[in-house]
């Protein structure tokens, strides 16, 4: 079976875009109880993006700290419960930040028509009513929530998206001056999950000419951004990275993440380190999976440079590293994609537990 899937519906790009998202979603004002919700990486809270937002008196805006810990199942029941219990069904969802906020925007979007808990959901096509109309504005690109079918939430017993059709934004706002205040080091981890997006989904056996088209184009601008005499933090750059966020997202959506993925998601799970920064931390390591993606990466660590920590393994119980190793073997499409359908027969949970030790 070929993947059928659906993408974003409305993309807006440019440089001061983000002045259109009233206009954007004034048609959708009039939707059930007629109020929109922004929800807003709180570290905008009193910064000038506060005042740009196009909030109507009857709308809600919740500013939201991501940093104690990603996305949570317990997070979003709460939050749709109050916004619920405040006033109905809103009209729409904002969600304006990192993928920490997307993931929360869309998956909001999804609870609210929902009954039950998120965990119920977490997983394929598990989701049974359409959300609501929602829309993503990154404030911080790589890890290609912006475009992705999925919005990963860390519950009691998995880290696992809501992924279904309905999880896709109706709409996202591109407009890279939101991302030029990101601090040096997230800029650098977030960006390198994109190029390990691309490198994931260019090695192993989903790959196709579709997938391929997306990666090498993004995976060259990365290049632009990340290595030799372009490379930088600049507006030019900020530029190129929104669309290699978008890109690389789209390449895995009709390929699929691989080996690094699995090992990040143990690091997340067990240790609650986040997402691009696991992801740094174990691709480092994987040079004998992806020799030429490692060693261009270590080329990029040492351009801008990145002090990765090594020798973490040995502060971890055995215990740890083998739930770890648990989490990353459950990942079976990732492993099928990089190793091939017959992956058990060639990778064990040892085989797995060696490479957290590796790091
Ligand atoms: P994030 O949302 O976790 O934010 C990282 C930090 O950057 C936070 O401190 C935030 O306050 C800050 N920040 C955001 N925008 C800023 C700006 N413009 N200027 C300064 N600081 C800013 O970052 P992320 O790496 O984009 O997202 C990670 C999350 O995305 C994880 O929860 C992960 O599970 C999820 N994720 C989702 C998908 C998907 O397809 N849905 C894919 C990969 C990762
Ligand atoms: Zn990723």
């Amino acid at each position: 079976m070929h993947k059928n899937f659906k993408g974003i519906e409305k993309t807006v790009f440019g440089r001061g875009s983000f002045s259109q998202l009233g206009e954007i979603i004034a048609p959708h004002r009039s939707e059930n109880n007629g109020y929109m919700v922004f929800i807003v990486d709180n570290y905008f809270k009193g910064k000038e993006l506060e005042s740009r937002l196009p909030v109507q008196p009857e709308d809600t805006v919740y500013f939201i700290d991501v940093d104690p810990h990603e996305p949570t199942t317990e997070q979003i029941d709460t939050l749709r419960d109050e916004i619920l219990a405040n006033k109905g069904l809103p009209s729409g969802i904002i969600g304006i930040g990192g993928g920490a906020i997307m993931d929360i925007a869309k998956c909001v979007s999804l609870m609210v028509t929902n009954e039950g808990s998120s965990t119920l959901y977490q997983g394929l096509n598990l989701i049974k009513k359409p959300g609501i109309y929602h829309v993503g504005v990154p404030t911080i690109s790589g890890t290609g929530a912006e475009v992705s079918m999925t919005a990963v939430l860390t519950g009691p017993e998995k880290k696992l998206g809501l992924k279904c059709e309905w999880t896709v934004f109706n709409q996202v706002v591109l407009d890279p001056e939101l991302i030029a205040t990101v601090p040096r080091d997230w800029w650098f981890y977030v960006g390198m999950d994109t190029y390990i997006h691309c490198i994931e989904s260019e090695n192993g056996q989903f790959n196709n000419a579709y997938s391929h088209a997306y990666a090498e184009q993004s995976m060259k601008l990365c290049r632009d951004i990340y290595l030799g005499e372009t490379a930088g933090q600049t507006s030019e750059n900020d530029d190129k990275l929104m669309v290699a966020s978008l890109m690389g997202g789209l390449s895995l959506t009709y390929s699929e993440v691989g080996i690094c993925h699995a090992i990040s998601y143990g690091l997340s799970k067990i240790l609650g380190m986040r997402h691009c920064y696991s992801n740094c931390i174990a691709f480092n390591h994987l040079g004998d999976y992806y020799p030429e993606g490692v060693a261009e990466f270590k080329q990029m660590v040492a351009q801008h440079n990145i002090t990765l920590p090594q020798g973490l393994s040995k502060d971890w119980t055995d215990e740890q590293i083998t739930a770890m190793a648990h989490v990353s073997y459950k990942l079976d499409h990732m492993w099928n994609h990089a190793v091939g359908y017959d992956w058990q027969e060639k990778v064990t949970i040892a085989d797995i537990e060696a490479i957290f030790r590796r790091l």
